[in-house]
């Protein structure tokens, strides 16, 4: 019988090794795909949709090609179940087998990370940090704010999905803010005594948010509190009004990777060479939900760790040599209109997890020809690694 390949979730890793691994076995291998959403509406960029620099619909993608041009079977259905020893997958609406599982489900939340927070509070205080309609809501939220009014953030402890992303969002947020409603103050509860970027943000922020920002580091969360009936926040014993506010809580892999008995304190651990699971051979792990190493979780390791993955599960298939893996991370921040920097590092498999080889980022005070070209860089990366899932 034909191989069959099952990718669980569509997403920057998922869609990435699916379209790889259909692209390179023209149908000697059957490979479907299982998506919750019928419309994938990328993380990566709602921070630019945040600022009024892209519409929602430059982040909605769709899977038609995968299935009319790359044949893979796309199945719009939640797994909720995977045995692992009968390698069968319980979706909503039936069943399904597998012979190598890749499992990519992104991120869930870690329930009471922030005291007064749950799940059932996200219209009131949107976590908007899985992408998709709270994206909007957070923005229309910030939009309704009286004049004068605040906006504050509380970004995420322990291991999260895209390290700048919070202070990439609260800076295009103020840029937002000083085009609407320009004494309005944004309030930044942070747990962490240190960032991603943190010099090139500050200095952002001081060159063209003055007055803006109320950053708070190395918030005691024991003591923190947020209210969304209220909608107040308590900071260092004071209670303040806030009129928006955009809580990110600590996160853990995607449920079903917990379900599936495939994770450890939170997150999935893999080998490194391929993104095999260190639970279950026949199963690989990819994206944000994987505890590999030292990249971070973003959509540029996700897709990157895809390739590793597919051209692994390629090789096992074809009884070939496993081939050397090519690691390497990219993120972007806009600060300003045409004004990003970024951070990157080129990184290998290591019998300890993925090592980090050499990085870069940007430089404070760089000219504004360098950070136009960086924004412009950007730019073309969401095009090409929305080619990479989509096709
Ligand atoms: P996802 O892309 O989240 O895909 C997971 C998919 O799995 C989803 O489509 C989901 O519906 C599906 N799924 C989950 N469980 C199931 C199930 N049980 N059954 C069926 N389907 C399921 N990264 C960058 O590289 N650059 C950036 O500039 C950047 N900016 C960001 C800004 C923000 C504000 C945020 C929040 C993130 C940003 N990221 C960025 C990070 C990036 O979005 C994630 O790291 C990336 O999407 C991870 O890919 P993934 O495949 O692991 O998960």
């Amino acid at each position: 019988a034909t191989h069959r390949v099952v990718v669980i979730g569509g997403g920057a890793g998922g869609a990435t090794a699916a379209r790889h691994i259909a692209r390179a076995t023209k149908g000697e291998i059957d490979v479907t795909l299982i998506e919750a959403n019928k419309t994938y509406r990328s993380c990566f960029f709602s921070n630019h949709y945040l600022g009024g620099f892209r519409d929602f619909g430059g982040l909605e993608h769709g899977y038609g090609t995968l299935a009319s041009d790359y044949g893979i079977t796309v199945v719009h259905d939640l797994a909720k179940a995977i045995d692992r020893d009968k390698k069968k997958i319980e979706l909503t609406g039936g069943s399904l087998r597998y012979d190598t599982l890749i499992l990519a489900p992104g991120i869930d939340f870690v329930d009471g990370s922030v005291n007064g927070w749950s799940l059932d509070d996200q219209d009131k205080m949107p976590h908007a940090y899985q992408g998709g309609a709270p994206v909007r809501l957070l923005r229309a939220q910030i939009e309704a704010m009286p004049a004068g009014g605040v906006f504050a953030i509380v970004p995420p402890q322990g291991t999260y999905r895209c390290p700048p992303g919070p202070y990439e969002r609260l800076t295009i947020i103020a840029h937002l803010l000083k085009q609407i409603n320009p004494t309005a103050k944004i309030i930044i509860a942070d747990p962490k005594p240190l960032f991603s970027k943190m010099s090139l943000f500050r200095e952002s922020w001081r060159k063209y948010y003055k007055g803006m920002i109320d950053m708070n580091s190395d918030v005691d969360m024991s003591t923190f509190e947020v209210d969304p009936d209220d909608m107040t926040i308590r900071l260092d014993g004071e209670t303040i009004k806030v009129d928006a506010c955009n809580v990110i809580p600590s996160q853990k892999a995607g449920k079903i990777a917990e379900l599936a008995g495939l994770t450890v304190d939170g997150w999935a651990p893999v080998y490194a060479h391929d993104m095999r699971s260190k639970v279950d051979d026949n199963i690989y792990v990819l994206g944000d939900a994987a505890a590999q190493g030292d990249m971070p979780k973003s959509a540029f390791s996700a897709n990157s760790q895809a390739f590793a993955c597919a051209e692994a599960i390629l090789a096992r298939l074809q009884d070939r040599e496993l081939p050397e893996p090519d690691y390497n991370n990219i993120c972007w921040s806009l600060l300003a209109p045409q004004d990003s920097v970024k951070i990157g590092a080129s990184y290998e498999a290591t019998p300890d997890g993925i090592k980090r080889v050499e990085g870069f980022v940007s430089q404070r005070r760089e000219g504004a020809e360098i950070r136009k070209e960086t924004y412009e860089e950007s730019l073309a990366w969401y095009e090409s690694i929305v080619a990479d899932m989509f096709g």
